[in-house]
């Protein structure tokens, strides 16, 4: 069976992509191969992030890996927060980085006298696999409400709606949600190109 690193520390993501490849391929997770280390995230794209991470882990540990970085992309704010996504609040001066609450309340504000709700969330993956570079991507595209719905899933769910369902990612059951979301399809178009390889 082949190994494959996926350079994550987050259980859920491993799970869904374990599930996906079946027995074919042997995914392990960052602790599993001793990297404890917090791997640079500098780059200035989400495609950026995801290489970075990839190749810091093919070059340190000589595995094939891949990574993701996802990003919400808002068009009344030119695209905003995009790489930034996950410390958006905290740059705005709402609260510590990663923290949910503070990220959608910084949202909100910024989206307050807005009629244009269009967003878009956006995954990068990256495989560097066989000494080579392979970028894959996954769109869901959706509007921001004007106020938190639901409280499944984490994150920007509450108030994310994807197109043509009438509800928040927070109102949907997790298998519903990971069918259509963002990552759902960037680990579909990667896991399409690892069972053609
Ligand atoms: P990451 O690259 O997967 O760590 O995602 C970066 C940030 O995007 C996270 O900290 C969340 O704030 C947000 N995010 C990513 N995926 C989702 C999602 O499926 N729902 C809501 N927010 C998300």
């Amino acid at each position: 069976m082949k190994e494959l690193i996926m350079a994550t520390n987050n259980a859920h993501k491993l799970q869904e992509v374990r599930q996906i490849l079946g027995e074919r391929f042997l995914v392990k997770g960052l602790a599993e191969i001793g990297c404890h280390e917090d791997i640079p995230e500098t780059a200035s794209t989400l495609e950026g992030n995801a290489l970075q991470k990839a190749r810091y882990v093919h070059d340190h540990y000589g595995l094939d890996c891949f990574a993701d970085d996802t990003g919400l992309e808002v068009e009344a704010l030119d695209g905003a927060p995009g790489v930034f996504t996950a410390r958006f609040g905290q740059m705005n001066g709402y609260g510590e980085s990663h923290d949910a609450e503070a990220n959608i309340h910084c949202l909100l504000d910024k989206l307050q006298h807005s009629e244009n709700r269009h967003a878009r969330f956006r995954t990068a993956i990256a495989l560097v696999m066989d000494g080579q570079e392979h970028l894959f991507e996954g769109i869901v595209e959706g509007e921001i409400l004007r106020q938190k719905s639901g409280c499944e899933g984490f994150g920007y769910d509450p108030v994310f709606a994807p197109e043509g369902r009438g509800v928040s990612f927070a109102e949907m059951p997790a298998h519903e949600k990971n069918a259509i979301s963002h990552r759902g399809r960037a680990i579909e178009a990667l896991v399409r190109f690892l069972l053609n390889t």
